[in-house]
């Protein structure tokens, strides 16, 4: 007799379904029905998109911000005779996350926003698929701690951390100093201002800040990379994920984005992962981890690309890297303060409140107020996320235009 083995589908909570990570994703995932099982979908706002999501997808739940948004889907769903049950609030994303009924949980909220939920589901045992950096950034310590004690494995989807995962031997479960690493090299591609006049970043634009020149993202991570805190959160991200000494971790500057990350190792060898700048790989590989997928992604033409260029950072240019190292040095609530305090000055800077210069001055000022303080749980790194919010809007209320 011939037994036949058939793999039940990989069940999915998606957390920011409706954004730039969260759409990749589900491209990902409908080109491969029988593999990926969607299970729960949330967005904030975008209820024609969400309800789009949910007649295509057919997931149990969909969470959205607030009642009225939940409103408006549960009146397109009703008119497309579709049975998802819909939630709102903040309670609702945690429940969805931490499903029985849940393997995987895609962590694509963008901000500190998305911490609460995707801890719990570390704490729950899920699998993370982890694209919401600033998660790692206010609580890496106590994140990677709980997902050693539950037994969550943490992927990285972010391409740089994606890259490093892919160019470790087994995701170097031993540690980096067993598996004989010595560096991790970050690359960036420095932005849209790389060669900008210094002398004309005073006139910088919204627009302009999130016209990256290689990817297509959502607009808080396009206002990161043009001030490279981007950098500097995945540098922070690369210290809790690989368990990595911050000195063990450089920066460099890669304007085609074509190398996502290098990892050193003590024989010299230097390994690298490669491909076209699109999220659907990295996605894509964290989602079948250990098999590989089609993900839509074109096939890289080197031949095309021609040349890749390396150069150091110009700290300079992009003050907001070295306020991300000087963070990750103080160290216990800094690292929070300095991302609540980035979340604020970007959207300052998006609402036309501050200029992109005063984005590092604000994060910079904040954090010269505000010593880390040991924070032991996600509440109290909350409370300080809360209070550098606050203290970030009043700078932008005094020295804002
Ligand atoms: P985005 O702005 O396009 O989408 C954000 C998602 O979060 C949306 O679904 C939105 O509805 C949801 N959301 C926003 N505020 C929320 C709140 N208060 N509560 C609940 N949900 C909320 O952002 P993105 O570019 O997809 O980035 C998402 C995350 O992935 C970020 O942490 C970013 O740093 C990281 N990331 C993005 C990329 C990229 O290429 N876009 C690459 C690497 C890492
Ligand atoms: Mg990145």
């Amino acid at each position: 007799m011939t037994r036949v083995s058939i793999e039940r589908p990989k069940r999915l909570c998606l957390l920011g379904a409706t954004g730039s990570i969260g759409r990749s994703t589900l491209d990902v995932v409908g080109r491969h029905p029988e593999r990926f099982q969607v299970v729960a979908l949330t967005g904030h706002t975008q209820a024609e998109l969400l309800a789009e999501q949910c007649r295509r997808f057919r997931p149990e739940y969909v969470v959205v911000g607030d009642s009225a948004t939940a409103a408006l889907v549960r009146d397109r769903l009703r008119a497309a005779s579709v049975a998802t049950e819909v939630l709102s609030g903040r309670e609702a994303l945690v429940r969805v996350a931490c499903l029985p009924d849940v393997d995987c949980v895609v962590a694509a909220i963008v901000g500190a926003a998305g911490l609460p939920a995707t801890f719990a589901a570390v704490e729950a045992g899920k699998d993370i698929l982890l694209a919401n950096k600033e998660s790692l950034v206010v609580a890496g310590e106590l994140f990677m701690a709980a997902a050693r004690r539950s037994g969550s494995q943490v992927l990285p989807v972010d391409s740089e951390h994606n890259a490093i995962f892919q160019c470790l031997p087994d995701g170097a479960r031993g540690g980096l100093e067993q598996a004989g690493v010595t560096r991790l090299l970050l690359t960036a591609s420095g932005g849209p201002f790389r060669t900008r006049p210094l002398m004309s970043f005073g006139s910088i634009t919204p627009e302009e800040a999130c016209a990256h020149p290689n990817w297509s993202m959502g607009r808080k991570i396009s206002v990161d990379s043009a001030t490279m805190m981007n950098k500097g959160l995945e540098v922070i991200e690369a210290r809790w994920l690989f368990d990595a000494a911050p000195e063990a971790i450089q920066v460099v500057i890669h304007p085609q984005s074509v190398v996502h990350s290098l990892v050193q190792y003590r024989d010299g060898s230097v390994l690298a992962q490669l491909g076209n700048p699109d999220m659907r790989t990295p996605i894509a590989n964290a989602l079948a981890y250990p098999d590989r997928i089609e993900a839509g992604v074109a096939s890289l033409d080197l031949f095309q690309i021609g040349k890749l260029d390396f150069e150091r950072p110009d700290h300079a240019r992009f003050p907001c890297l070295g306020l991300a190292y000087q963070a990750l040095e103080a160290g216990q609530s800094a690292p929070a303060i300095l991302n609540a305090a980035n979340e604020v000055a970007v959207e300052a800077f998006l609402l036309g409140q501050i200029s992109f210069v005063a984005i590092a001055s604000l994060i910079r000022d904040v954090l010269d107020k505000r010593p880390g303080e040991f924070c032991g749980s996600i509440d109290a790194l909350m409370e300080a996320d809360r209070q550098a919010r606050e203290a970030a809007w009043s700078w932008v209320r005094a020295n804002g235009r």
